[in-house]
């Protein structure tokens, strides 16, 4: 069973892992011990995800498939690619 997490609710909360299918986003999140469906203001739950590496910090960046509505969340426990 998952729960859902909508864009709005969802500040601050930090990463650790994603898997996208078709059922959605799904987050590992810390404090969670289960993972979460992110959900959209548009009630959708897919998701264009991007990971930023920026200074050693890693960011995940996401927007919405349907309105483009976007968010940016905080990843720990990530590693950064080899070149
Ligand atoms: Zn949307």
């Amino acid at each position: 069973m998952n729960r859902d997490v909508r864009i709005d609710s969802a500040s601050g909360i930090i990463v650790l892992g994603w898997k996208s299918g078709a059922e959605g986003l799904f987050l590992r999140v810390r404090g969670h011990a289960e993972d979460v469906r992110l959900v959209c203001r548009c009630g959708r739950s897919h998701w264009l995800v991007r990971e930023q590496f920026s200074g050693g910090i890693v960011s995940l960046s996401v927007t919405c498939h349907s309105c483009g509505t976007r968010g940016t969340f905080g990843m720990e426990g990530v590693k950064l690619p080899t070149p």
